[in-house]
């Protein structure tokens, strides 16, 4: 069994790719992460649970079809080994929970996370029934494996991990944490091309920059993304 350290976030992955993962855990907030001792982030090749003499995870589904299936035992024999008192067993699947900030929320309060990458036609059912905890789907479309997905979750979950980003401010204000979308950001120059940046960000007056904020934040939920602001209006009322 996996021994896992109280604090730090442990995140496994079961995966038979797992070259893809190392140019996106090596940048940016993931790697700084690891860095800072924050979160631990282990990639596992799960063609090593497999008892097959070719290393095979994959075989034929039962009552015929096209493509094939992964297999429960190589799954099974790498969670019992890499499991620990506070695992939650992740399998993404198109047919899971849709993932959203509100999930990673809840994901980042988590000690340690193993998730299961699926390829193929998908897994063995029995893996959904009796060896995970949770079915997360990334979105209403279907990919060829479950590495992106994994991925996706890592990300938008370790960031959230407290310590990880520079200024925890920056994750209040941010798009879906308070419901709404983020209000729009500029930089240098003041003006490019005849395109000026709003006179109210230069002006130096954080009340009235802080209110322009406010009511742009709104404003852009309301015209991009009209269910979030039913969400938030049924809320108010
Ligand atoms: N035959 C399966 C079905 O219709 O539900 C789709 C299998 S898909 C080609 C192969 C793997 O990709 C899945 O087992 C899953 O791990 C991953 N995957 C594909 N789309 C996904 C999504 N939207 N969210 C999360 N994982 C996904």
């Amino acid at each position: 069994m996996a021994s896992v350290i109280v604090g730090i976030m442990e995140i496994d992955i079961l995966t038979i790719f797992p070259e893809v993962f190392g140019p996106v855990l090596g940048v940016s907030m993931l790697k700084i992460a690891q860095e800072k001792n924050l979160v631990k982030i282990r990639v596992h090749n799960l063609r090593k649970w497999s008892r097959d003499k070719h290393k095979k995870v994959d075989d034929r589904p039962f009552g015929g079809g096209p493509g094939m299936v992964m297999r429960i035992e190589p799954i099974y024999r790498a969670l019992e080994e890499l499991k620990s008192p506070y695992s939650k067993h992740i399998l993404l699947s198109p047919q899971g929970k849709l993932f959203n900030q509100k999930y990673a929320e809840k994901l980042s309060r988590e000690n340690h996370l193993i998730l299961i990458c699926g390829h193929y036609e998908g897994v063995d059912e029995r893996v959904r029934r009796h060896l995970v905890d949770e079915e997360i789907s990334i979105g209403d479309y279907v990919l060829t494996c479950g590495e992106l997905p994994a991925m996706v979750v890592i990300d938008a979950v370790v960031r959230l991990v407290p310590g990880v980003l520079g200024s925890e401010d920056s994750l209040k204000e941010e798009t879906f944490s308070s419901g709404l979308l983020e209000y729009p950001q500029y930089t240098r120059p003041a003006v490019f091309q005849g395109w000026k940046v709003p006179d109210i960000l230069l002006s130096g007056n954080h009340k009235k920059i802080e209110e322009w904020r406010k009511e742009e934040a709104l404003r852009r939920t309301q015209e991009k993304r009209p269910d979030l602001w039913r969400k938030i209006k049924k809320i108010k009322l």
